[in-house]
């Protein structure tokens, strides 16, 4: 495929015939005009241009999966990701299979300099796995997780999600760092550094990331490691999407026994102050087997609550002994930590979190839990249950790696404050947006910069968020991607 694979001008009839039936475009052989049109599609840069059906014929020829166009059965379906406020309709949608389907799709997008967006989970909160008028990529069939208990490795498909991850390694009685929902895709996840409830002990998920078989935009495959490529393995370690797709990750394991002392409690917000307060005190001296922290929300049916989520990854009853002090403070409405599966945990948002709803997401990383926090975040509490904050604690392990190890700016942060709303109602988008704004907005004063995975604004903000590895970032993203083909992410301008 290596001629220029679109024209601004209506097309030659001749080509066009007999290719709805290969990649099910649906059209009728009487609609000859529609036959014969191009499909229109949008550029790199946003112009409108035309897309050659016998092209389109072609790289659906090429994969080993589909070819979706609009009107295609399955095109609806495909085109959607997690967050039901983008819904856009790209002009094709190449579902990959393996390696090589990617190879062809990513040749495709380039050489027709037609828009491209990476779909792995689905799940960015502002939708950069899908696009209007371009290709998307769509991973989501490619989800096997291959594990290597001897050597304590697994190979994982850049499709997957973070629940068939822990699914295969839990299996074999191991795991690695993993998310809070499953139905989050491991690719953006990995590559924006991956926060979990195990990342005291093992760091992010980057930490654990042993190397990656990538397509980059000129079309190769690349195996990159601390060895080989270490310097596009150091980028996709915090850099997001913008080096290429990843078609697998390669992961270190960890032994883990499955059964973990884990739960929720559940305090009365009007104890806010008490918990807060002795948290703030508290958390400094955790051990790294401990992860915990508060989150403020209002239940759907009506109490508002301040929680703490608990896993220790370790012996329960030196868990028991390390958790006491937090258990004595006020009185909780519940209790629910006790030794279970890992899995009630990493799963129990799946549901609230569904495919479909409408959210808006904002955050910010905060170097020292203080009092003067404890303060704000009382007082610009937002009692709807379409409102929440959560906190992901970091530390421990997260630390033991520098700013500049990896392209993840954010090592020293204590806490993550994710501010969170989320709703079913097209009506209440602005209202739902403006609420996390609000709260986000009411705490900035402590935060040090922002985890790019889960953020809603980054325009402008990209170069100052990777501080003193931004220049890196460019020069490598000059080397591997000058054209900017992978640019629906939080962009890096190449060098
Ligand atoms: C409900 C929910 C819970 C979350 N919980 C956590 C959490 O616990 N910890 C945490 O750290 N983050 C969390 N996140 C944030 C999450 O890490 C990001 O949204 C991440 O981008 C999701 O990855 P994905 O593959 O599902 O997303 P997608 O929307 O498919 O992709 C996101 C970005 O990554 C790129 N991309 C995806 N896969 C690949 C690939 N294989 N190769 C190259 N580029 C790719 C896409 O192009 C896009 O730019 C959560 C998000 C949601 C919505």
């Amino acid at each position: 495929m290596d001629r220029r694979k679109f024209v601004k001008t209506t097309l030659a009839a001749g080509f066009a015939a007999g290719f709805p039936a290969i990649y099910g475009c649906g059209e009728k052989a009487t609609v000859a005009t529609e036959a014969e049109r191009g499909i229109a599609a949008v550029s790199l840069d946003g112009a409108e241009i035309e897309l050659v059906r016998a092209q389109i014929r072609e790289l659906g020829e090429a994969l080993s999966g589909p070819v979706l166009l609009s009107g295609d059965a399955g095109y609806d379906s495909a085109r959607k990701v997690w967050n039901g406020m983008h819904d856009k309709h790209p002009a094709l949608i190449a579902r990959c299979r393996n390696t090589r389907d990617i190879r062809h799709a990513v040749d495709f997008a380039r050489d027709n300099d037609l828009l491209l967006a990476i779909r792995g989970g689905g799940h960015s909160w502002p939708g950069k796995s899908t696009c209007n008028g371009g290709l998307m990529l769509d991973l989501s069939e490619m989800t096997n997780v291959d594990v290597d208990a001897e050597d304590r490795t697994a190979w994982c498909d850049g499709g997957a999600l973070l629940g068939n991850l822990d699914d295969a390694t839990l299996a074999k009685g191991l795991v690695t760092t993993a998310g809070v929902v499953s139905h989050t895709g491991v690719g953006g996840f990995t590559l924006g550094g991956g926060f979990g409830r195990l990342n005291r002990k093992y760091g992010l998920t980057i930490d654990n990331l042993l190397g990656a078989e990538i397509v980059t935009a000129d079309g190769q495959v690349r195996m990159v490691s601390a060895e080989n490529e270490p310097d596009l393995f150091w980028a996709i370690r915090g850099g997001g999407g913008n080096f290429g797709v990843v078609s697998r990750f390669r992961f270190r394991l960890h032994p883990f026994d499955r059964n973990v002392l884990s739960g929720l409690i559940v305090w009365p917000v009007e104890q806010a102050r008490d918990v807060l307060e002795f948290y703030a005190d508290w958390q400094g001296g955790l051990s790294r087997e401990l992860y915990t922290g508060p989150a403020m929300l209002t239940l759907p049916d009506g109490p508002s609550v301040i929680a703490m989520e608990v896993v220790y990854n370790g012996d329960p009853v030196q868990g028991e002994k390390e958790l006491a002090p937090l258990r004595a403070i006020g009185t909780p409405i519940d209790d629910g930590v006790k030794v279970q599966d890992y899995k009630v945990l990493q799963t129990h948002e799946d549901a609230t979190v569904a495919h479909g709803i409408r959210s808006y997401a904002k955050n910010g990383m905060v170097k020292e839990f203080t009092q003067g926090l404890v303060d704000d975040m009382i007082d610009a509490f937002i009692p709807d249950p379409r409102a929440a904050i959560f906190t992901h604690t970091c530390g421990g392990a997260v630390k033991d790696h520098g700013e500049l190890d990896t392209a993840f700016p954010h090592r020293n942060a204590e806490t993550m404050i994710v501010y969170f709303t989320g709703w079913m109602d097209p009506e209440q988008d602005a209202d739902g947006k403006a609420m996390c704004r609000q709260w986000h907005d009411a705490l900035q004063a402590h935060h040090g910069g922002y985890y790019d995975n889960i953020e809603q604004e980054t325009a402008g903000t990209v170069s100052s968020n990777y501080g003193p590895n931004y220049e890196r970032l460019r020069e490598i993203k000059g080397r591997f991607d000058a054209g900017n083909l992978f640019r629906m992410n939080s962009n890096i301008e190449p060098a």
